[in-house]
Formats: C-alpha cells, sequence, structure tokens
C-alpha cells in the first residue's frame, strides 16, 4: 500500500488499520469520515470509476504517473526540440499525446523517447523473463531497464527516474503482496520520487515498503538496503538525528552480516563517514577511518574512488576537529597531496570530486601555514 492515510482527514493508518470501500478499497479511518466523503467530498460520483480502475491504490498511481509524465515532458521539453522517440519514431505518442523525454546521458539525438514507450519496453522484457523463467542474473538485467538508459547504460535521473518509477508502481501495484515485483517496484517508485526530489512522499513510500518486507520476513540483507535509501530520505529531509543513527545501524547490520572486506561493507562505511563530516563528528571519523581505511587500501586497492573519498574524509576530519594540532595539519595536507595525485590520474582532472579534493588541500595548506607561522 502506498496510500496509507485516510482518504479524509489524513490520519496515519499503516498497511492495514482503518476501513474500506467495500466497492473500490478507498481507505478511512471510521465510519464518519467514510459518511462524509460519500456525500460531500464527491466520493458517490468517484467510486464507480475508480472501482474500473482496479481499486485506490490502481487509481491513484495512473493517476500519479499521468501527472509525472506532463511535469517530466514539460521540464525536457527544450532539450527534445524537433526530435522523435527512438522508440515509437514518432513526436507525439499516437495514443496518450504525451511529449518526448531524456533524462540520461545521451546525448545529440540519441536516447530521446516517450515514458510510456520505455516503460513498455521494460514491461514485455520482464514480463518475457518471467515467462522463460530467466535466471535472477537475467532477469536483474532485464530489471534495470526500469531505471536504467539501455542506449547508454547510465541511470535515468530527476523527474524522468520519478515518472518511470510511477510507472513501474502501476504495473506491479495488482501482485500479491509478497511478490517479489511488486516489491522492486515499490523500491523504484521510492528512489524515483527522491530523484524528483520529492523526499517526503519518497519516506512515505520506503517506510511503507520497510514494513512490508518485515510483515512478510525477508532476508536482514533487504530490510538493511531499504533502511539505507531512507537514511539518504532523512539527510535530504534535513533530520540528521534520524539519519545518522539509522546509518550506523545500516553499516554495523553489515558488519555482522559480512564482514568488514565486503564490498557493500565498505561502501556504507564511505556513506556512514561522510554523514559523520557533515555533521562535524570529527572525533568518529577519525576513530573509524583508522580502523577502516587499511581495509579499504587492501581490499578495493589506493586508486579505488571509494577509498580515495575514505581518505579524504580523513583528511577534512583532521584539520577541521576543534584543538586540531601542528601534526594534525600537516597529516591533512600529506594526505590530501596524495589524494590529488591518485585522484587525477585515475578519474582525470575535469571530474568533480578532484576539483573537491584540490579544494580540501588548499583548505589544509593554508591552516598548516598559519599555524607554522603562529609557532
Ligand atoms: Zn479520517
Ligand atoms: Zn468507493
Ligand atoms: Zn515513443
Ligand atoms: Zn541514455
Amino acid at each position: 500500500m502506498i496510500l496509507t492515510q485516510c482518504a479524509v482527514c489524513a490520519t496515519e493508518l499503516g498497511l492495514s488499520l482503518g476501513k474500506k470501500c467495500g466497492r473500490c478499497s478507498t481507505r478511512y479511518c471510521g465510519a464518519a469520515c467514510q459518511a462524509q466523503h460519500w456525500k460531500e467530498g464527491g466520493h458517490d460520483m468517484l467510486c464507480k470509476k475508480i472501482k474500473k480502475a482496479g481499486g485506490a491504490e490502481q487509481y491513484n498511481a495512473n493517476k500519479k504517473y499521468s501527472e509525472a509524465v506532463a511535469v517530466a515532458a514539460e521540464a525536457c521539453a527544450e532539450d527534445t526540440k524537433g526530435q522523435t522517440c527512438y522508440i515509437c519514431t514518432q513526436a507525439l505518442h499516437w495514443k496518450t499525446k504525451e511529449g518526448l523525454v531524456r533524462g540520461c546521458s545521451c546525448r545529440g539525438t540519441a536516447g530521446v523517447a516517450h515514458v510510456s514507450c520505455l516503460a513498455e519496453e521494460a514491461k514485455i522484457l520482464v514480463a518475457e523473463a518471467e515467462e522463460n523463467n530467466l535466471a535472477q542474473k537475467a532477469f536483474e538485467a532485464r530489471w534495470a531497464r526500469w531505471y536504467t538508459c539501455s542506449l547508454c547504460e547510465q541511470e535515468y535521473h530527476g523527474v524522468v527516474r520519478c515518472a518511470l518509477g510511477w510507472a513501474c508502481w502501476k504495473t506491479y501495484l495488482g501482485r500479491p503482496e509478497e511478490d517479489f515485483r511488486r516489491l522492486l517496484a515499490m523500491c523504484q517508485l521510492g528512489n524515483g520520487l527522491a530523484a524528483a526530489q520529492q523526499y517526503a512522499d519518497a519516506l512515505s513510500v520506503q517506510e511503507a515498503e520497510l514494513s512490508t518486507l518485515r510483515r512478510i520476513g525477508i532476508t536482514e540483507q533487504a530490510i538493511l538496503g531499504v533502511q539505507g535509501n531512507i537514511a539518504n530520505t532523512y539527510r535530504a529531509l534535513g533530520r540528521f538525528e534520524e539519519a545518522l543513527s539509522l546509518r550506523r545501524d545500516v553499516y554495523f547490520g553489515l558488519f555482522r552480516l559480512h564482514g568488514e572486506e565486503h564490498g557493500e561493507t565498505l561502501r556504507e562505511a564511505g556513506n556512514y563517514v561522510n554523514l559523520l563530516n557533515q555533521l562535524k563528528c570529527f572525533e568518529e571519523v577519525k576513530t573509524l577511518m583508522r580502523k577502516i581505511l587499511p581495509v579499504a587500501r587492501r581490499v578495493l586497492s589506493e586508486s579505488n574512488e571509494l577509498t580515495l573519498k575514505m581518505r579524504w574524509n580523513y583528511a577534512m576530519a583532521l584539520y577541521r576537529a576543534e584543538g586540531a594540532t601542528l601534526d594534525d595539519f600537516r597529516a591533512a595536507a600529506t594526505t590530501l597531496e596524495e589524494t590529488t595525485l591518485v585522484a587525477r590520474r585515475v578519474l582525470g582532472g575535469a571530474h568533480p570530486v578532484v576539483a573537491s579534493i584540490e579544494k580540501s588541500l588548499h583548505n589544509a595548506r593554508g591552516l598548516l601555514a598559519a599555524a607554522t607561522r603562529s609557532r
């Protein structure tokens, strides 16, 4: 359920509380709101239409999908002017009359399409995978079409990702609650809403996803994955304390599950340390990085992007911490000099991470010079 509130007064109902309209499944906190909705809220006019669309959840998803497609086409109008869809070859969609979008790394005339056409392709590919009982890897490659461009292989972003999220959810929401495609679709919708910076809505979808997963008793691994997404959303909403506490849980959860050398544990350590730095928890950054950096350098290698970012975070904590000493400034500058060299070689001089590391190096050198002078 994405619709977790009373349709009249917005009381939170979770996945199962409240009362449903017997015909269309619209949910209410109780009989009073239901009666009011029928008499004064226009539900007497809409009930049949909602039932015909497949119930309240489906009706809502279809409506949100159309709105999201219109928003995406509008946002892409300038970029796609005078172009045609690479799937149906038309400028205007024959049936829906929707405009074109592009939300990936394709350039020139490549990658321009209708959201409907992209969604139709993904739907057909996944249906084929289901019919032929494809193994997990092959299934995942097809499922990726719901969020990845088949031409440039980059993930869709922004409002295009959001429209495809709604497309995906409206395609699979009618499946049984424990069907994994329905769960994956819920995840796509949450990610899509976050990509369009609709964080409050993203959070409510992710919370619904989490409670569904808990209810059907899914693996610890999957739960930690959703909690990681929720931590990102909390951070985007400025709810930093909750973000930090969840991030910590996810990191130690993965640590217990996979051990410190596992790729996912290390990636999560990177997220965790990044947030700690943002919240100025420099002592925690230092302690954590002294433990994890040797592992990252050994397992991922010195020139891995994640290792570079961790070293950068460590150096920043060194020079930004209250009471930082001359030795700290010196160590930070040295670390950043090394990191800059490797990052330039691996990522290229134009990479935004390189520019950010160089800026930190500049700051560290400034502080080191000032501290040396004042001695
Ligand atoms: Zn109510
Ligand atoms: Zn109804
Ligand atoms: Zn098309
Ligand atoms: Zn592309």
